[in-house]
This record gives structure tokens, sequence and C-alpha cells, in this order.
């Protein structure tokens, strides 16, 4: 069969080989075994079940969240000659029937649906008239209440797949690698977790940095100027922001587009459109973009804000340089962002999935500050160990000295310990900077010893010394109402002597001139 899936991918897909992974999903499906495929954006997912659909007899039943997403797909297979539809919430009732009927009939080999569905018996029901061998779940952390975009409706899948004569293979397919999420997938799909085929998740062509303390206005118009002429998406936390950009580089005459929630449907298709055909080299855009958008070309991705996760960090960014060639992600970062994101968590999730959403969000904030490779820090986030540094992000190229910082961190963990490790940063800075705060006389803080120990300094650089030291764990940050920092077990040993911290720091070098004799 195998030898089948490898002609069906060159005369159907055109591709001579598989990629990385592709490979053994397909295998494993087409024994029979159920199968977890965890891949990055771009890694090459689809294929893993559009090729067994035209191996195997019957309709590959595909579950995908996203409408637009699914049109595309069918878009691109009926162009392939691969019978293919979809039943969405677009479509008229008289479509629906007929799209059933079709699919009962057997004339189709991929059927797509919306997860939305299998909350109506009547489909589900229906659904077991067809011949179905294949059940592929696209987004499969969708499933997951620790993933990040949790849908209620994916926890039907189980049941609807019960309900067959003949049970279908299940294969789930996510580029979210944390293991408490791949657990869990597999847990609700009662996957042998054995069976779960996870490529790397480095992605060599990228090249990824962390800008602070820049003007980002600035920052965007120069390196879009900089870059004229290659695509890019620029992402920002705000509907608010993108207008604001949007009209910043029209104003320059940079071909833009625009896409957020709150434009109208036509509005946004036509956005994606002029920007997938390269009528528009920039797309400005808030995280509702690019789910499922397939455009090989993009040369960069900025984030004009920090995102709320490393998740939708990695998944937004690794959009950059679908094919293979160098491309380059950057987040610009300014502390206000931890509050716009602060506040977005507030607003828009249960109560209970609040601790754990800050808690994704610190490690976001981690990424920001951390000196290690950055490439190796997303890598490790999603679970994978024995990651060598990549030697091309803006940690890894950063030339300035390494300064030892140990007496610094020092003080600022006393200051923690004897301030009760009940305060959040800006708190701590003020002490430390001595600060004539009220609030900081009246806790008494201004008679402890480490009062204005770092004195000299401003508040906003020890804020940031701060951050730097939380991402290398000394500190640690309890998210309760407000984040609470405390001195992490790793800062123990920094406080008695027994490890070392460094920083990189700029030195300034003087210019000399030295005048010809
Ligand atoms: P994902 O769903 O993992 O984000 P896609 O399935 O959209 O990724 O694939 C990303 C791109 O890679 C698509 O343009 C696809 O055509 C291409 N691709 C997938 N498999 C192969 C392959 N074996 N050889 C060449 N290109 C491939």
């Amino acid at each position: 069969m195998l030898i089948k899936a490898t002609e069906v991918l060159r005369d159907y897909f055109g591709y001579d080989s598989f990629r990385t992974g592709q490979e053994q999903v397909i295998e494993s499906v087409l024994q029979g075994k159920d199968t977890l495929c965890v891949m990055p954006t771009g890694g090459g997912k689809s294929l893993c079940y559009q090729v067994p659909a035209l191996v195997m007899e019957g309709t590959v039943l595909v579950i995908s969240p996203l409408i637009s997403l699914m049109k595309d797909q069918v878009d691109a297979l009926k162009e392939a000659g691969i019978s293919a539809a979809y039943i969405n919430s677009t479509m008229t009732s008289e479509e629906y029937q007929e799209t059933m009927e079709a699919t009962i009939r057997g004339e189709y080999r991929l059927l797509y649906i919306a997860p939305e569905r299998l909350d109506s018996p009547s489909f589900t029901n229906r659904l077991q008239l067809m011949n179905v061998p294949i059940v592929a779940i696209d987004e499969a952390h969708c499933i997951s209440q620790w993933g990040h975009d949790f849908r209620p409706s994916y926890r039907n899948i189980r049941k609807m797949v019960s309900l067959f004569h003949e049970k279908p293979v299940v294969l789930a397919l996510t580029a979210t690698a944390t293991p408490a999420v791949r657990e869990d997938i597999c847990s609700q799909l009662t996957i042998d977790e054995e069976n779960t085929v996870m490529t790397g998740f480095e992605r060599e062509n990228l090249t990824f940095s962390v800008i602070k303390g820049q003007d980002r206005e600035k920052f965007v118009i120069d390196y879009v100027k900089k870059n004229e002429g290659e695509a890019g998406i620029i992402y920002a936390a705000t509907r608010k922001a993108v207008d604001h950009l949007y009209e910043v580089l029209s104003k320059r005459g940079v071909p833009v587009g625009k896409y957020h929630a709150g434009l109208s449907d036509i509005m946004r298709q036509e956005g994606q459109e002029q920007f997938l055909n390269d009528e528009t080299s920039v797309m400005i855009a808030t995280n509702a973009f690019g789910m499922g958008i397939d455009k090989s070309n993009i040369r960069y991705v900025i984030h004009y804000q920090m995102p709320r996760n490393m998740e939708s960090y990695y998944q937004e960014a690794g959009r950059a340089g679908r094919d293979g060639l160098k491309s380059d992600c950057t987040l610009l970062f300014s502390s206000q962002d931890v509050q716009t994101q602060r506040f977005l968590i507030d607003q828009s999730l249960d109560e209970s999935r609040i601790p754990m959403e800050l808690q994704k969000l610190q490690s976001m904030v981690d990424y920001c500050h951390t000196e290690v490779c950055l490439q190796k820090f997303i890598i490790q986030y999603f679970g994978e160990e024995d990651v060598s540094d990549c030697g091309r992000c803006a940690n890894c190229t950063d030339t300035r000295e390494s300064l030892d910082v140990t007496e610094d961190v020092q003080k600022v963990l006393s200051c923690v310990i004897r301030m009760g490790q009940r305060f959040g940063k800006t708190m701590i800075a003020q002490v430390l900077t001595g600060s004539r705060n009220k609030k900081v006389k009246d806790f008494g803080f201004d008679k402890l010893t480490t009062y204005g120990i770092l004195k000299g300094r401003s508040a906003k650089d020890v804020s940031d010394f701060i951050e730097f030291i939380i991402s290398e764990n000394y500190l640690g940050v309890e998210h309760g109402q407000f984040p609470i920092i405390y001195v992490a077990e790793a800062g123990k040993d920094v406080l008695t002597g027994k490890q070392k911290v460094f920083r990189k720091v700029s030195v300034v070098t003087k210019q000399i001139t030295v005048d010809n004799p």
C-alpha cells in the first residue's frame, strides 16, 4: 500500500518524496492504527490524510475548525482532480442534503466538516450510512483544555467514531506539542501514545529575534522599506493597532492589506486573496489571520506586540518560510504588552482557565527576556530535549560581552525576601531604586537595608533586570489577582554564592579620533 501511496503523491500532488514524518504517519494509518501526528505548521500534515484517502476505499472524514480553510482545501483538491466536498454553516439546506446524499453514494474521497456538526445527533446518525475508513482531526489540540484553543464540540468526536459499524482509523493532527496536550489528545481519543509521530520542531530556515525598547512604528516602517517587494505578515494584538499600522504604511505607498474580525467577510476575503496572489506584499493582521493560509514565500513575520502564549507565537511566526528559504521572525517587545495580554485573557476566558493562561503568558514573557538561543527556548517549551543552539537567532549572534551580574541578582533576591515575597515587579523595582512613593513608605520599605540598593538605575531598567532574572528561573511568579514574585529554588544557590549569573550588556566604546600627523 505504501508503494501506492508514493504513486498517489507523485500523480496527484506532483511531489517526488515524502517529507520527514509523512511516510510514518501514512504507514501507521494504512496499518489501521489510530495515530497522533505532531508536526510544525507548514510541515505537511494535510497530505497525511489526503494520500490515504486516495489509497483506501470510501470517504475520509476531515474535522476542521475553520470554514475558510475547508473551502481552500476542497478547491485545491478539486483542482488536483480529487473529488472532495465540505459541509458547514454557510450552505443552504438543499446543498447540505445533496452533499450528504452524494457522500453516502460514495462520490467523495474526502468530506470536510466543522466540529459543531457533531453536536447534532441527526447528523451523526446519518454518518453511519457512509463508508468512512479514516476520521482525520485537524487542529486536534482543540480537544484539550490544556491547548490554546479549546472547543467543546471536539469532545463529541470519540462518540461519533464509536457509532460506525466498522470503526474508522483515527488520525489526530496538531502543531502543538507540549507534553500535556499530547497526552490529553491521546487519552481523549484513546490513541496509544506509542503511535505518535512527532517531527522535529526546529525550523532551520527561520531566524528569530526579540527587539526591546525600540520605537516600534519606526522599526516597522524601516523594515518594510528595507524589504520592499518581499511578502511579510505583521501581527498586532488589537484591531486598533492593525488599523493604525495599515494607515501608516498605506500613506507611505506600501502595497498593504489588513485583516481582523471587525472587518466584513467580503473585505477579509478580498484582503486575503490579494495577499495570496502577491497583489499586496504586506499583511497587517490580528491573530484571526493565517490559520490554514498556504502561502509559501512569506519572507518575514513581525509581531508588533507580544502574543499571549508560545503556541500562538510559534504558529504565527512559523508561517514564514514555508518554501524552506531563509526568513525572519521578529518580535517587538514592550512591557505594556504584558498588561494588554493580561487584560485580553481576563476578558475573554472563563475563569477556571485564567491561571493556566497566565502561566503560559509568563513563558512568553520569559522568551522575550531570555539570553539562551531563541529557537532552543521554543523547542524546549514544546517538550523536545537535547536541543543544540541554532547559531542564527539574535541571541546566538549577539556579540555583546557577558558580565558577571551575580551581585546585583543577589541584591534583588534579598530585597524580594525582605519584602515578604508578596509583591509584584513594579513595587520591588521601586524599593530597589529608592523611590519615595507613598506606598513604599506606608509599608515601611524605606527602612529595609535593601532600600535604594540599586539607586542610580531607572525603575524601568531594574524592572527589565527582574524580568531577566525570572527568565533565568531564579525568581518565580505566582499568578493570582496580581502577579507575586518569589525566590525560586535555583535562586537560593545564587544567594549562597554557589551559582554565578552572567548577562549580556552593551558596552559603549568611546570613539577616538586620531589626527593625522
Ligand atoms: P500543515 O498543515 O502542516 O501546516 P500543509 O499540509 O499545509 O502544512 O503543507 C505545507 C506546504 O508543504 C504545502 O504547500 C504543501 O503542498 C507542501 N508539502 C507537503 N508535503 C510535501 C512534500 N512531500 N513535498 C513537497 N511539498 C510538500
